[in-house]
């Protein structure tokens, strides 16, 4: 294992972001090397550390003051073994290599959970569509799309969203791909519902992050109803991770974006999340205005010269971490478990550092990695291909029923892997063990290509 790391560490000094997450599935699965002596002989480790296909390229466009703007795309095609590459686009001024192959490494074993026929890939650029306007926005994304196209397909590399990325930015990709292509393909997932999205997808990270939840509490005998809530971030997971909670009885206390969160000791109701959903999509608003409407609620400004985030610092019962990456820092996981948490459920892709995670374990807390939990977006997307392909769609009660079937069984093969591998309970274990076991199998199948 630790010839691995120190390979991919070597070749790519500065991806930490890369390297952190190779450590943790790496360590989770050293119980199936010791077992298949064959997958080392196979080279596995080596072979799936390492991208398919990297794709960089320019992205030139004019912004509304007819100046010319450059920015960096990336796609990374990173595991195509059991379909072809699935991942989101992430529109954010922090996107690099690191952040990108991060997020494709992790939705290969994601996508593998799921059960559904799709590989992983990621991919985005450093453009940042903060205070830019709808045409700046179109601009962009016509750009970028004008030499993606060539490396996606229905069949290749199905897109979706991600941070910065929602049914505007898919929009406008999906209409430069069918201009170029000729085609009307589902080569893109998060449609909008008119021309071949599927319903529930926009809720399907948030709903099935809650679905989760649901499960690994009802393992205690124990709902949502009643339980006090933290979430982070209030984009397209946060929102429909807490209409979620609240339909099933749970109180949300606080939401945030990159410049500071909200408490709101009553509790996001249903009118308030409406509130902040047409804040966010609509006027792409800031979160502290909630405090305009609502005074009961206190904004707190980010401080980044504090050692913790206070939005982890209030009593609860549950976390839902539904920004972005490394947002939990030990100090704040100890803060949780100070408070009362009792449940830690990722929507954001690796929202805790790994000193973080050893805290929940050791406290043996209820703790679900974003791979699992937050497998209901590509879940559903993977939904939308395949009523795509049939050109048929779906009733809003039927996705969501299979969706909630997913969660189910993925939460059923994360405990059964872990137990297999004598960390019952430990469903980092179990997620990673799982969705490696499955890839390598079928790298294996094959052959060394
Ligand atoms: P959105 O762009 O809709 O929302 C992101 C939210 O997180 C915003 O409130 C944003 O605030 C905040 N945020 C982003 N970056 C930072 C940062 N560096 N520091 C503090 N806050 C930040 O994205 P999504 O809701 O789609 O994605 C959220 C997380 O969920 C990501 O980790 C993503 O990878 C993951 N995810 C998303 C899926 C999906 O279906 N959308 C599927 C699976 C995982 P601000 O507006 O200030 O930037």
């Amino acid at each position: 294992m630790t010839d691995i790391l120190k390979l991919i560490k070597d070749k790519d000094p500065g991806e930490k972001e890369f390297h952190q997450a190779v450590e943790e599935v790496l360590e989770s699965v050293q119980p199936v090397l010791d077992r298949n002596p064959q997958y080392r002989k196979e080279a596995v480790l080596e072979r799936i550390v390492e991208p398919e296909r990297i794709i960089i390229f320019r992205v030139p466009w004019m912004d509304d003051q007819g100046q010319v703007q450059v920015n960096r795309g990336f796609r990374i095609q990173m595991n195509s073994t059991i379909g072809p590459y699935k991942g989101g686009l992430r529109f954010h001024p922090s996107v690099n290599l690191s952040i990108l192959k991060f997020l494709a490494f992790e939705q290969v074993f994601k996508n593998a959970l799921t059960t559904l026929a799709m590989g992983g890939g990621k991919g985005g650029s450093d453009f940042d569509p903060k205070g830019k306007s709808d045409n700046e926005v179109m601009r962009f994304c016509q750009s970028f799309m004008v030499e993606l196209f060539r490396h996606i397909g229905p069949n290749t590399d199905v897109p979706a969203g991600d941070i910065g990325v929602g049914a505007r930015e898919i929009g406008y990709l999906f209409g430069m791909y069918k201009k170029l292509h000729n085609e009307f393909t589902g080569v893109l997932t998060g449609k909008s519902l008119g021309w071949g999205g599927s319903l529930i997808r926009p809720e399907a990270t948030g709903y099935g992050s809650v679905y989760f939840a649901a499960e690994m509490l009802a393992t205690q005998n124990e709902t949502l109803e009643g339980k006090t809530c933290l979430v982070s971030g209030s984009g397209n997971v946060s929102q429909y991770t807490v209409e979620k909670i609240i339909e099933l009885g749970g109180k949300v206390v606080t939401l945030s974006d990159s410049s500071g969160y909200i408490y709101d000791e009553e509790g996001i109701d249903a009118d308030k999340l409406t509130f902040v959903k047409r804040l966010k999509n609509i006027k792409r608003g800031r979160i502290r205005e909630y405090i305009d409407k609502y005074s009961e609620a206190v904004y707190t400004e980010a401080d980044t010269s504090l050692d913790h985030n206070p939005l982890w610092n209030h009593k609860a019962d549950c976390a839902f971490p539904s920004a972005t990456e490394n947002e939990i820092n030990e100090k704040d996981s100890m803060n949780l478990m100070k408070n009362g948490v009792k449940l830690v459920c990722e929507g954001a892709n690796m929202p805790s550092v790994p000193e973080a995670i050893n805290i929940f374990l050791d406290n043996k807390i209820l703790y679900a990695p974003g791979k699992a939990s937050n497998a209901g977006g590509v879940a559903v997307s993977g939904l939308e291909m395949a009523q795509n392909s049939m050109r048929l769609s779906w009733p809003a009660e039927e996705v969501d029923q299979r969706l909630k079937m997913i969660m189910k069984n993925i939460h059923q093969t994360c405990l059964d892997a872990a137990t297999e591998y004598g960390k019952p309970g430990n469903y980092m274990a179990g997620a990673n063990i799982a969705g490696f076991t499955k890839v390598v199998n079928a790298m294996l199948d094959q052959g060394l290509v």
